[in-house]
């Protein structure tokens, strides 16, 4: 039996998951560190490629170089994404109808840069076995679209893994569930990410699991909350430090590098307020240091309108599988984003149920992806999953009308047929248009693929009669044959997807993939000194321009010194002396911190007491 690994590809963070032959049990693989998770970040700097907490070091760093969410791009065509391009640092441009990445020259597309992801988890399982492998069951969104699941699995075989089933991430949260025998009956799944929402209704009995419904929106998620709180952030920034700002002349939203420090102050203090009701945001400037309290109530507020931007779907979902809240037996929560008080609140009042999150939100995709990899290996034998399809797909008729073929949560695999013929004496190639959606005009829906019908003997029109299957296979991906019936003649189909890469990009990029900087401990135990010697450098010279007049002047040619010596070695490979120097650098600077951070207390303080002022008078 060949092995297969579970993958779980996050917007945030990617893991990697097994079922334990022993115990039968799913099993997360960490990192030599014990690390589960893998940030889905992709920097690209000169000592090589990096991935995952390597790369979310360059965040600040190399904001035009460091890639990161970048699942809310794949499959998706330029003018999908355009709008929210703007909060990204790196560049994204239009290439072939897809949005391309652009770094330092070069164009990247989002399966690559997943794929570097997907081959770090690769390798990581690989030291974990001792053996090379192949295999992978790789999880989606629920509502991600055809183009989206052919992106997932290009970014697999240019990873040299072959995505032998791609699964909907609140089916394989609930495999998981299942496989713990933790809940039966009808359940509803909400999963809440880093960058996509889905939910799905399942019935759960005996082993059978069979999806219900599925809804959602595979633009909505965690990325957004830290984008609300983090422009509000920048509008008090400049109401308050206005005059700091029109001094300096600073315009903080064309800051890349500040930009992305309000993001990361921006989602930690959104994920430190899950679990307490106020906390504090201190952000040091060139000139001035911002520093203020931000409550939960605070982003609940802000955030409001997204969570309930979640509520439609749910209330779609459960009236497509005929149900009303109280025929649930079970609400689950799956997603980092579901951890938010807010969330749960409005999911367990829509559904007038407590939701449960036994298994760890975090992880419990990947182990259902390590359940499904099992069952397809012939290790469970017990256990059967009947997904469904989230969307409709049709063909553009005359007058641009969608003609639905299947539609949406039908149960996968599924197949449907159709007849063609010509319209012109001696015709031998017919055009198709096939579209995915709702919406009853094509120019409505998503433009899947074109295909030609080449090959037809030429007869008078209307006499060849053409049969054109459309089969949704067990991933969800679009497989389409034609035949003529006539002549019996097979109809050669060729399909051009309007959003994806075509066989000849793939095989280059998987002959030129990025290799990441991996390769030995000793190499990225150099990354790693280095990056914290410029992080720590870049702290100082900030310190030293705001707070030099703190200290006497022997402590100020001190620091001096041991940033010079810091500075001289950062770039060597001697990686002892980087380090030696950073601590000393440190050690160096101390006084100066705990000074800086009186002054910025009592300046809190006294801001404080200057609010309480006014408010009595
Ligand atoms: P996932 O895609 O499931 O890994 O979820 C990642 C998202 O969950 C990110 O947007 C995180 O900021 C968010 N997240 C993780 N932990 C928390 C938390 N304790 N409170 C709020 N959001 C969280």
């Amino acid at each position: 039996m060949s092995r297969i690994i579970g993958i779980d590809l996050g917007t945030t963070n990617s893991l990697v998951a097994y079922v334990d032959d022993t115990t039968g049990l799913p099993r997360i693989i960490p990192d030599e560190r014990g690390r589960a998770l893998l940030p889905s970040i992709v920097s690209f700097t000169p000592a090589g490629v990096l991935v995952g907490d390597d790369a979310r070091r360059q965040l600040v760093r190399r904001p035009h170089s460091t890639v990161y969410s970048v699942k809310r791009l794949m499959g998706r065509s330029y003018e999908d994404v355009k709008d929210e391009l703007r909060y990204l640092p790196f560049s994204v441009k239009p290439a072939e109808g897809i949005a391309k990445i652009q770094i330092e020259g070069r164009e990247v597309t989002p399966p690559e840069i997943s794929a570097v992801v997907l081959r770090a988890l690769k390798e990581r399982a690989e030291k974990h076995f001792g053996e090379r492998l192949e295999k992978a069951v790789v999880t989606v969104p629920a509502y991600f679209n055809d183009s989206q699941r052919q992106a997932t699995r290009d970014a697999g075989r240019i990873a040299g893994l072959d995505v032998v089933r791609i699964v909907n991430e609140p089916t394989a949260a609930s495999l998981a569930y299942g496989l713990h025998r933790l809940y039966e009956g009808r359940i509803a799944v909400y999963d809440l990410g880093g960058g996509t929402f889905d939910v799905s209704i399942l019935h759960v009995k005996d082993g059978v699991f069979e999806v219900l419904a599925t809804n959602g929106d595979t633009h909505l998620g965690g990325d957004d909350f830290d984008r609300v709180i983090m422009l509000w952030l920048l509008e008090d920034i400049q109401a308050r430090h206005h005059a700091d700002l029109a001094r300096t002349c600073v315009n903080l939203a064309e800051d890349p590098e500040v930009m992305q420090e309000l993001r990361l102050a921006a989602e930690a203090a959104k994920v430190r307020l899950s679990s307490v009701e106020r906390t504090t945001l201190t952000l040091p400037f060139a000139d001035f240091t911002y520093h203020r309290e931000i409550t939960r109530a605070d982003i609940e507020r802000l955030i409001a309108s997204l969570v309930e931007k979640t509520l439609g779907p749910c209330r779609q979902a459960l009236k497509d599988a005929g149900l009303t809240p109280s025929a649930l037996d079970a609400v689950v929560l799956v997603g980092g984003s579901t951890r938010v008080p807010l969330v749960r609140r409005r999911v367990e009042e829509l559904y007038g149920k407590t939701p449960k999150s036994q298994l760890d939100p975090d992880l419990v995709v990947a182990l259902g992806a390590a359940v499904q990899a099992q069952i397809l290996a012939g290790g469970i034998t017990d256990m059967l999953l009947l997904d469904v399809t989230p969307l409709s797909l049709g063909i553009e008729t005359l007058g641009g009308i969608v003609s639905v073929l299947i539609p949406r949560n039908t149960t996968i695999p599924t197949s449907a047929r159709e007849m063609f013929t010509t319209s012109v004496d001696g015709q031998t190639i017919v055009d198709l248009h096939v579209v995915q959606g709702e919406r009853e005009l094509a120019k409505d829906c998503r433009s899947l693929a074109r295909f030609e019908l080449s090959g037809i003997d030429p007869m008078p029109a209307g006499m060849p009669k053409i049969e054109v299957t459309f089969l949704i296979d067990a991933n969800g991906i679009l497989v389409v044959n034609a035949r003529e019936q006539r002549s019996g003649k097979a109809a050669s189909v060729e399909v051009r997807p309007t959003y994806g890469l075509v066989e000849a990009d793939v095989e280059r990029m998987i002959e030129d993939s990025f290799t990441y900087a991996e390769a030995d401990v000793e190499t990225r135990l150099l990354i790693e000194t280095r990056n914290e010697a410029e992080t720590v450098l870049t702290h100082v010279e900030r310190a030293m321009r705001q707070g030099r007049e703190l200290v006497s002047p022997e402590e100020r040619a001190q620091i001096d010194a041991a940033v010079r010596a810091l500075s001289e070695v950062r770039d060597t490979d001697d990686r002892e002396r980087i380090h030696d120097c950073t601590i000393a650098l440190n050690r160096a600077t101390e006084h100066l911190a705990e000074l800086m951070m009186d002054a910025a207390l009592r300046a809190a303080v006294q801001s404080k007491r200057a609010d309480e002022i006014m408010e009595s008078s």
